[in-house]
């Protein structure tokens, strides 16, 4: 089976990488799909996100790591892939997550989006409060990989 993760990844935090961890061993293929900046603006650009996560993350052989500015369902009809993972925290992500799984449904009925609980300690981390954290000079340990830390206290420089 071949799955994709797309997202923001702006930055790459601990509860993305649990994800990647617990997941990708369960694919054949795992390929993470990074936004690429359009009509949304994003704080590191899709370089530096890539950077960001091959630097945060261990060797994992069947993983991939792409940038794309179309519809995730065109990359994941063009890779051939199974199915689009996505990670749910809490309830407040649920309308959102379940908006875009029927909306992926409906342009491509063979794709299925499996939706992945965070885990308990990962609720409250998002990449918008981290940055949040980081603008006021507040302790990310815990939150984001060493690497990420050090280019989010660069950029505030
Ligand atoms: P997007 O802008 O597409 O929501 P994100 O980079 O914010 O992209 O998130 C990518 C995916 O990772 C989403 O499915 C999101 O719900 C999930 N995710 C974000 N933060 C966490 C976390 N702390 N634990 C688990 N999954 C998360």
């Amino acid at each position: 089976m071949i799955a994709v993760y797309p997202g923001s990844f702006d930055p790459i935090t601990v509860g993305h990488i649990d994800i990647i961890q617990r997941m990708s061993s369960k694919f054949e293929e795992f390929h993470i799909l990074v936004a690429k900046s359009g009509d949304k603006e994003y704080f590191f650009s899709e370089e530096e996100r890539v950077d960001l996560i091959k630097g945060a993350l261990p060797k994992i052989s069947n993983l991939k790591i792409h940038i794309g500015s179309g519809l995730t369902i065109d990359f994941a009809k063009k890779i051939k892939a199974d199915c689009i993972l996505r990670g749910l925290r809490a309830i407040s992500d649920f309308e959102y997550e379940m908006a875009m799984a029927n909306m992926n449904k409906k342009l491509a009925a063979e794709i299925e989006t499996l939706i992945v609980f965070a885990s308990p300690q990962h609720h409250f981390i998002s990449s918008r409060l981290v940055k949040e954290v980081a603008r006021h000079g507040g302790d990310l340990s815990g939150l984001v990989p060493p690497i990420v830390e050090q280019a989010l206290m660069k950029k505030q420089e």
